[in-house]
């Protein structure tokens, strides 16, 4: 059976994590593909919160199988933080693969983070500098370091002597003071890579099993489609591909093992770091959305995030870059309370239409949107969304609604999730609601009719 892959459809902190933990119910391996600890993935359960950056949002549920790709960049230290803290608050972890052929993070990659973003003046992206882009950059320059050289005295010894000297010299030039010591390095990471032993495995071959056995196998993005180094808003993005696709590479399968692509869309747009942003807002709702949001800080950073409404110009680009099946919309709980809502049909470039999202970031940095404008809908209390969840999608205000509809008509996508809050409970499964409304129907002896999940197009998607 194919898997399902989950990714953002914007810039990251779209609430993957969420959908990814809610989708987990029903999945035996949740694999991460792409990234780094520059993710910061949000799961709530109950009054437990989990932040996690590396390990997969599935961890928290012992029957699932959690691995991590070949395409995740490693930071060993972190990992086994998050692991030591898991383990603290009485889960044994003892349901983790990582990938024998996934990029480790050196210190060299975080010192060279900082200088290349200095050196970078107008072109920085703002990063975490948790050395992410530079292990990428080593990885297609080949000067990496892998999970399995850690389990090697000799080996990791053998190219440390290769790599760092050349490594030193760059973090020089760029004017950084920094020494690596191959004595303490190899020492330091040799200790990590044995505590990190009982994980190290070929993920492909467990990956590849597990879809061959049938077995209900997630794909977990880390990131935004707008963050992607091939498709997102280039160069200020992240440095590994974000989109569905990625998830063949980075798990190590076959383009057939994806039938299914989930996208997470915040009901509104906000990101860290740097870059042109047409639907920023610049008044006093950007606070409201952002206190509300709660999570409107960079789960990694604590930066405040830049807010925005809905871009569907952006969406319209993501979906199609991801091959969308499903949409997953998160935070509809947030938007309530305000007069109207906006959201971006298309822009406008020196008063040109301009009818796709552009490629050149000079270009969006001119493009001004053209809004369509929804009446708003009640600021509710969190018990009363979470009944409305209870309740399924009907429930939901009604402008809401009209809002939703109009998100998956343009997008020719239909809605398999709604969340209007934090917890595993404030999310309507629209897949399921449309399957019991089925089955009523079928009850009634009503004439035979495919079900529409309500906020799906009318017509055919594709
Ligand atoms: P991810 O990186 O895409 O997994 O997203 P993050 O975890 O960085 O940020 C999402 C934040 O939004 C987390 O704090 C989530 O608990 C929270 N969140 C997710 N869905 C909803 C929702 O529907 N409503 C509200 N109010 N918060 C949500």
């Amino acid at each position: 059976m194919p898997g399902t892959a989950v990714v953002g459809l914007q810039f990251g902190d779209e609430g993957k994590g969420k959908i990814v933990d809610v989708l987990a119910e029903e999945a035996n391996l949740v694999v991460r593909f792409n990234g780094g600890a520059n993710a910061g993935h949000t799961v709530q359960v109950g009054a437990e919160k989990f932040a996690f950056r590396l390990l997969p949002s599935g961890i928290i549920r012992p029957k699932v199988l959690n691995v991590i790709g070949n395409g995740v960049a490693v930071d060993p230290g972190q990992l086994l933080e998050e692991v030591d803290d898991l383990r603290k608050r009485g889960y044994a972890v003892d349901n983790l693969r990582i990938s024998d052929r996934a990029h480790v993070v050196m210190p060299w990659h975080k010192a060279l983070d900082a200088l290349e973003e200095e050196a970078k003046g107008g072109l920085a992206a703002e990063t975490t500098r948790r050395g992410i882009g530079p292990v990428f950059e080593d990885k297609v320059g080949r000067w990496g370091i892998r999970m399995c050289d850690l389990l090697d005295n000799v080996v990791l010894r053998r190219k440390l002597e290769s790599i760092v000297p050349a490594k030193q010299k760059v973090a020089t030039a760029l004017g950084g003071t920094e020494t690596f010591a191959i004595d303490r390095v190899v020492s330091q990471y040799r200790e990590h890579g044995e505590r990190l032993r009982e994980f190290v495995a070929d993920t492909s071959l467990v990956v590849n099993d597990a879809l061959k056995r049938g077995k209900t196998v997630l794909f977990e993005g880390a990131q935004g489609t707008l963050l992607c180094v091939d498709h997102g808003l280039y160069p200020y993005g992240t440095s590994s591909a974000c989109v569905a696709g990625a998830a063949t590479v980075g798990a190590g399968v076959g383009p057939q093992a994806i039938g299914r692509v989930v996208g997470v869309v915040k009901a509104f747009t906000s990101r860290v770091g740097a870059g042109p942003f047409p639907t920023q807002i610049e008044d006093k709702t950007a606070e409201y959305l952002r206190e509300r949001g709660g999570g409107e800080y960079g789960t990694v950073t604590r930066r405040p995030r830049r807010i925005g409404w809905l871009d569907m110009v952006m969406l319209r680009h993501s979906a199609r870059v991801n091959g969308l099946t499903d949409l997953a919309v998160t935070k509809i709980d947030v938007l309530g309370g305000l007069e109207t809502v906006k959201a971006a049909k298309a822009y406008k470039r020196f008063g040109k239409r301009v009818p796709e999202f552009p490629a050149d970031s000079f270009a969006l940095a001119d493009c001004k949107p053209v809004y369509e404008e929804f009446d708003g809908w009640e600021d509710l209390p969190a018990p009363e969304w979470r009944r409305i969840a209870r309740k399924g999608s009907r429930s939901l205000p009604k402008n809401g609604r009209t809002y939703l509809e109009w998100i998956s008509r343009t997008l020719e996508v239909p809605f398999a999730f709604v969340s209007v809050g934090q917890g595993r409970e404030d999310t309507i499964d629209l897949r399921k609601q449309s399957q019991s409304r089925g089955s009523q129907a079928r009850r009634r002896r009503s004439p035979a009719k495919s079900p529409r999940r309500p906020g799906s197009p009318r017509r055919a998607s594709r």
